[in-house]
């Protein structure tokens, strides 16, 4: 990255959050599981002139002049996401995962009012699945489906007897706190049986997807759409795919004009920067250490005697279940931060506190494992984070020297030294 000098005349107070962030970033352990650390390249991409472009419209049919350059960019990202999926069509433009799936419910020919079905964000969906304080919860009929009380996992028959009962026009698989694998398959051939479309959010799995770890949505699902910032490493945005032609046509219109005006042009070109990334083979071996990292941590925790929901974890992420500790998620959030980690509170299946409390804590690999975490380091890890979970009353000042001492062995963007440690 530039050396933002630039930023720092023009605007200190500005400038002065960067160098505060980066050190934020640096010097604590990133376990949020929808996070990640991009590379130099895909945030310099970020930084260029692109963003100076209007560009409405796609490739070769735009409605302003002087695109050829930029149209370029949203081929190459659009190639590159079509190769890196296995996808018929994409579409690079959404500008968020959420903006990508409201686009999807569009493309799908969802009208206000049509039943449709998705995962019970306290089970581990998304407030984009049908939450009632989301769009998609306010303007359609929505049919939640959850995990199975006992297994804490999808009920596969449960999710057929559903959509047999109410008939819905788009059933929407995909998670944000779901560790186990999802069957594609057996998701379209529930649709099939009731005349649905398949939309899959792979938005937290997609780095795992294109690296062969969890398995892919295609051909199965009509729709697939998947944020890029997540376990994918890319800037912060979104893209639509589909598997065949037939929702092609759709995914454009609906995403412009139907929810956005112009493409963020410096995201987009960010975005190919990603796929290229992702397309190599160091981004498999990447995706593999991810998935491996969680094993590590959720065995790890479990010999220690921490509850993990489902028993374990097939992806990059895991939920902890404070429930035999009687400690709430919230408490356990703060505590976490006090030590150097940062996660989020989350609810657990079933779980008997508000979504404010929660019984839970989230805790994903992708940012460690980006850093160069290992498995001694995970492992090394867990077992101060079980310190934290088990012991009466913890040595908050000792398990944070042990965070530290961990961090330092395995430096984040060692090019960017803070250049300023000015409060902010
Ligand atoms: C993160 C996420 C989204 C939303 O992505 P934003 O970029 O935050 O809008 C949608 N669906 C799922 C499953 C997610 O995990």
């Amino acid at each position: 990255m530039s050396s933002l000098s630039h930023l720092a005349s023009v605007d200190p107070e500005i400038y002065a959050i960067t160098q505060a962030e980066l050190t934020r970033q640096q010097s604590t352990l990133e376990m949020i599981a929808s996070e990640n650390f991009t590379s130099l390249a895909v945030m310099e991409a970020c930084g260029t002139v692109l963003t100076n472009k209007y560009a409405e419209g796609q490739p070769a049919k735009r409605y302003y002049a002087g695109c050829e350059i930029v149209d370029k960019a949203e081929n190459l990202a659009i190639e590159r996401a079509k190769q890196l999926f296995g996808a018929f069509h994409v579409n690079v433009q959404p500008h968020s995962g959420a903006q990508a799936n409201m686009a999807a419910f569009m493309a799908a020919g969802l009208k206000a009012g049509d039943t449709i079905m998705g995962m019970d964000l306290s089970h581990g969906g998304h407030l984009t699945h049908g939450s009632p304080v989301n769009f998609s919860g306010m303007y359609y009929n929505v049919v939640s489906y959850g995990v199975d009380a006992q297994t804490e996992r999808l009920n596969y028959d449960e999710i057929r007897r559903l959509a047999v009962e109410h008939q819905p026009k788009l059933i929407i698989c995909g998670t944000s706190a779901y560790p186990r694998n999802i069957d594609f398959a057996r998701f379209r051939a529930i649709a099939d049986a009731v005349g649905a479309i398949v939309l899959a959010d792979i938005s937290h799995i997609s780095g795992l997807v294109v690296a062969g770890i969890h398995p892919s949505p295609f051909p199965h699902c009509h729709l697939v759409t998947t944020t890029t910032h997540k376990t994918l490493r890319g800037p912060r945005g979104g893209i639509i795919m589909s598997a065949d032609e037939t929702y092609a046509k759709a995914i454009d219109k609906a995403t412009f004009p139907g929810i956005q005006g112009g493409p963020l042009m410096h995201i987009i070109a960010a975005k190919a920067v990603a796929f290229k990334e992702a397309l190599s083979p160091e981004f498999k071996e990447y995706a593999q250490h991810v998935a491996e990292n969680a094993q590590i941590l959720a065995s790890t925790l479990q010999e220690r005697g921490v509850k993990i929901t489902t028993g374990g974890t097939d992806t990059h992420l895991l939920v902890i279940d404070f429930t035999p500790q009687d400690k709430t998620g919230k408490e356990m959030q703060q505590l976490f931060e006090e030590i150097g980690v940062t996660a989020n509170k989350n609810t657990v299946p079933n779980d008997t506190r508000s979504p404010f409390v929660t019984s839970g804590v989230r805790l994903g690999t992708p940012a460690l494992t980006t850093r160069g975490f290992d498995a001694p380091a995970m492992k090394a890890l867990a077992h101060i984070l079980a310190d934290a979970i088990l012991l009466e009353n913890p040595p908050l000042a000792e398990l944070k020297a042990r965070i530290e001492a961990l961090g330092e062995q395995f430096p984040l963007y060692p090019e960017l030294l803070a250049k300023s440690q000015v409060a902010v």
